[in-house]
């Protein structure tokens, strides 16, 4: 659950989101996600204020956050990312 991340691991693992874009080459750029990009985008990244980054070239929104997540509670549980 959500609610069992602190508001200290928040403040500590700060989220950048990114999305990814193609041109019409087909050629993929990631673009940091502003808050007033709505709608949903092919792909999705998350950089965190820490250094650890979700990896994934661009999945789901919904998955990412999962990953997000885990990553927090694993730094606030074990200490490591
Ligand atoms: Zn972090």
């Amino acid at each position: 659950m959500a609610s069992r991340i602190t508001t200290a691991t928040l403040k500590a693992h700060r989220a950048t989101w990114w999305v990814y874009v193609f041109d019409n080459d087909g050629r993929r750029t990631r673009i940091r996600k502003e808050a007033r990009m709505r709608g949903s985008w092919p792909g999705y990244d998350v950089t965190c204020s820490c250094g650890w980054e979700s990896r994934t070239g661009g999945a789901t929104r919904r998955s990412v956050e999962d990953e997000l997540w885990l990553h927090r509670y694993n730094v606030q549980t074990t200490g490591k990312p």
